[in-house]
């Protein structure tokens, strides 16, 4: 196996199944998918806050970064639809979402959600000013050709949004050294190993910019989002499992009063690059 940005052949990684590029930090996974039932309401209900606040956070920086007159976006994995409802005071949206269920769920709110997958649910020649894929982008196997596939669906000038974890932040490198000591089970959830919708890559701002940049697009903006705050992160810790009287609470002041702090000093595990069409 090479590495897809810089060729250089993959090493093997923490596990059976992960590799990782010692040329450009590039890491790369050949998961065994394994459909199981999926606790996504529960998990997304907690994140909620979180996840709303960031929305509207990329919504901003796509405003700032996308060219001054661009109007029409189009959001690829749309989901639930936060990121459509959040665009709409800003741009004329539009989802593409293949799950069925998640986008008769946005549909019902009012939100123009297509059934399918991108671009085959576009029309011939159907272009966009933006295209944002929101945590979408590392979970795509062949993530060239689906590059290609936006920048020939966006029109001339047009801007790329891509938000997704980095191999930078904080909580992946303690979940890397962790593997390393033989705890594995941080390391495998955020990889989401064995869940429906594994992740397959792992990229940082650099990597992710070279591989990018190489599909026809040239960086405008990078930074961070928040992977963890401190609303809704009690219905967060306490969303699965049985919420002990004693240990939760604890566990909770914990999070809030001294990891909290301590991971706001550190890169965070979610990034937001914005490039433009050359
Ligand atoms: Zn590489």
């Amino acid at each position: 196996m090479t590495c897809i940005i810089c060729y250089a052949p993959l090493k093997a990684g923490l596990s059976g199944w992960h590799r990782t590029c010692p040329g450009c930090a590039y890491e790369g996974a050949a998961h065994f998918v394994t459909p199981a039932a999926s606790d996504e309401d529960l998990r997304e209900a907690s994140l909620n806050a979180l996840r709303q606040e960031n929305c509207r956070t990329v919504v901003a920086l796509t405003r700032q970064f996308a060219a001054p007159r661009a109007n029409t976006l189009l959001d690829v994995g749309s989901a639930h639809g936060w990121f459509l409802e959040a665009a709409s005071c800003a741009f004329d949206v539009l989802g593409v979402e293949p799950d069925e269920a998640l986008a008769r769920q946005a549909a019902v709110r009012g939100l123009p959600v297509r059934i399918g997958y991108f671009p085959q649910a576009l029309a011939e020649g159907e272009q966009f000013d933006i295209i944002v894929l929101n945590e979408v982008i590392e979970h795509i196997p062949d993530i060239r050709a689906a590059l290609r596939d936006c920048h020939q669906r966006l029109a001339p000038d047009g801007t790329l949004v891509l938000n997704l974890p980095s191999s930078h932040g904080l909580c992946y490198r303690l979940s890397k050294l962790f593997a390393r000591f033989g705890l594995h089970a941080p390391f495998d959830r955020l990889w989401q190993k064995g869940m429906p919708s594994p992740h397959v890559h792992y990229f940082n701002p650099a990597n992710l910019t070279r591989l990018v940049e190489r599909e026809g697009f040239t960086l405008r903006h990078s930074t961070e989002l928040a992977a963890v705050k401190k609303e809704g992160m009690w219905r967060w810790m306490t969303v699965f499992g049985q919420v002990h009287p004693f240990k939760a609470p604890l566990r909770y002041l914990g999070m809030r009063w001294v990891v909290l702090p301590l991971m706001r000093l550190f890169p965070s595990d979610i990034m937001v690059c914005i490039y433009r069409k050359r």
